[in-house]
């Protein structure tokens, strides 16, 4: 029996001294401290992921009671384990998958007493660079008509989809018109419903690319959220032919506006496991990722340019027999995904020196993370900082390794959080960034920041950066660009508005001669929100409106009445 599943007792009196009872009491109570430690450590799980982990998309995450999610989770944490890391993914926001059975350990190697690092003092100023930002933007988010690509669902719902809607000609509603578990169960129609969703997603990249160019940003990944489960064993479907058409037009807007799209493939996505189940995940999501970016039939060099990006993974107890697995998978895939895999290093096992290598050899680009670096390096090669790494010498190799392949290099930048010291604190990326690095700069950047495109607004500003006058950095909220809801008015209120109505009916007939209105009842009437054209909804308006400082999220949205404006001084 999970502890989940305990009962509460009922009626309970501890001086009855029954035994039984009693150790029911003990266990609710055990399990009442389990849900406890269960928030917290969730709490403190979300803190480790970086980039795109959307809290309030939580409810829409895949379901992790699935027996695949549950093997491949299991698979990484034992890795992780087996390596003394920490390292969760986005899954871990399914506390009860994964963190009630996994204690976290806390990683001190290298912390307060490492050697300070050695930066780099070089600006890439002029900067002719792109700026871009990973999968979600936070003012179209929180638009009142939210616009943003990783809607997603449970596996449930997608069964139970599979039930026509009780009455199948009206849209669906939460309550009123659900699925009917008596009419007959239809695989097309869950499919439909899950396909539905990622058309959702896919329209709503056509805004964010729309609303980036206006503001200088060129630069997107795309989020692998984008079609639920499409690369899922079960419930797995392909992007063609229904969302063919679709992506073509994402692509043409790309196309017109110069836009840069990649993606990044979930932890999960190793190709140096020693588990066939993993790697055959990791080709089907490799697959999907690819259709995406295919289908979106983008000109050549904006093709090529429309990367995914890997991480090497675990180590398993031997880095050299996992590159060699990896080199036995690398093989197999298709010429497609192979022109689009790039390396990444990352912030747990796998270095820039250990990565290099197998990039040279098997014609696999390189992409540097300077965060990553600062936390995982050899230490035999080069000291912590931006200032080794940045060295001619290596730079040229890493450079040679997009080079050689035509693509447009491209790196990835994050801070840790001021006052962070072990490296399980310095993972955590701050939500804007200070500086940029000293990278070329007419270099692609990801910045990998919680704050996103906020984050690149804040560089764009503190550095005059190409397109920062398109930003109004210093008034508040005040959105006109958003559809508005007709005012609703109290019954009472309807009343008086349709007697007004009548009365106004009357006199205007009368001083229709003399072109005076009656009025004098304008409380009652019904103030109509500003049309916006389609195109322009949550595109900031005509101010530019779009930028909020660090901690005044409230500028995105105003704030409900009442509420108290929240503190600016960062509170983790
Ligand atoms: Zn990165």
């Amino acid at each position: 029996m999970k502890a989940g599943e305990l009962e509460e007792p009922t009626n309970f009196n501890p001086s009855e001294g029954d035994d039984a009872q009693f150790a029911v009491t003990k266990l609710a109570e055990t399990n009442r401290r389990l849900k406890a430690t269960t928030k917290r450590r969730k709490i403190k799980v979300e803190e480790m992921i970086e980039g795109s982990y959307d809290e309030s998309l939580s409810e829409y995450l895949p379901d992790p009671t699935d027996d695949e999610t549950q093997s491949i989770i299991s698979e990484v944490i034992n890795e992780n384990s087996l390596t003394g890391e920490a390292r969760l993914t986005q899954y871990s926001c399914d506390v009860e998958a994964t963190v009630d059975t996994v204690e976290v350990p806390i990683v001190i190697e290298r912390g307060a007493a490492r050697p300070p690092p050695v930066n780099s003092d070089y600006l890439p100023l002029p900067w002719r660079g792109r700026l871009g930002y990973a999968c979600l933007n936070t003012y179209l988010r929180s638009a009142k008509t939210p616009i943003f690509s990783s809607r997603t669902c449970r596996m449930a719902s997608i069964i139970e989809h599979r039930h026509p809607l009780r009455d199948p000609s009206q849209p669906e509603h939460p309550v009123k018109n659900r699925p009917d578990k008596s009419k007959k169960a239809r695989k097309e129609l869950g499919d439909k419903f899950v396909q539905d969703l990622g058309l959702a997603n896919a329209r709503d990249i056509i805004k964010m690319l729309k609303w980036n160019d206006k503001y200088g940003i060129k630069f997107l990944r795309l989020s692998s959220e984008m079609f639920p489960f499409a690369s899922h064993l079960q419930h797995g479907y392909r992007l063609a032919p229904f969302a063919s058409e679709l992506l073509a037009e994402v692509g043409k807007v790309a196309a017109e506006l110069g836009h840069r799209l990649t993606t990044h493939p979930g932890q999960f996505t190793q190709l140096g496991s020693p588990r066939k189940e993993v790697i055959d995940a990791a080709i089907r999501d490799l697959e999907y990722h690819d259709e995406m970016l295919t289908l979106l039939r983008l000109p050549e060099q904006q093709d090529r340019d429309a990367v995914m990006i890997l991480h090497m993974g675990g180590v398993y107890g031997d880095k050299a027999a996992t590159l060699d697995r990896f080199r036995k998978n690398y093989a197999t895939l298709s010429p497609s995904i192979k022109a689009r895999l790039v390396l990444e290093n990352d912030d747990v096992s796998w270095s820039v020196h250990d990565l290099l290598p197998i990039c040279e050899e098997l014609n696999i680009p390189l992409v540097l993370d300077y965060h990553h670096h600062n936390i995982v390096f050899d230490s035999t090669q080069c000291r912590e900082g931006t200032f080794d790494i940045s060295q001619p010498e290596l730079q040229e190799r890493i450079a040679a390794t997009w080079k050689c392949k035509g693509i447009t290099q491209k790196m990835h930048y994050s801070e840790p959080c001021p006052g962070a010291v072990t490296p399980r604190d310095r993972r955590k990326h701050s939500p804007r960034v200070a500086t940029l690095p000293p990278c070329p700069p007419d270099m692609d950047l990801m910045i990998e920041a919680k704050d996103k495109e906020q984050a690149v607004f804040e560089l764009m500003r503190n550095f005059k950066l190409p397109g920062f006058e398109k930003i109004n950095d210093m008034v508040p909220y005040e959105r006109d660009d958003e559809p508005r809801l007709p005012v609703q008015l109290s019954r009472k209120k309807q009343k008086a508005a349709a007697h007004f109505k009548r009365k106004r009916a009357v006199s205007d007939s009368i001083s229709d001669h003399n072109g005076a209105s009656a009025g004098g009842d304008e409380q009652c009437q019904q103030v109509p929100g500003k049309e916006v054209p389609l195109d322009e909804v949550a595109m900031g308006g005509p101010q530019n409106r779009v930028y909020w400082p660090p901690g005044r999220e409230d500028w995105l949205r105003p704030l409900k009445r009442g509420a108290k404006v929240p503190n600016i001084v960062e509170t983790d």
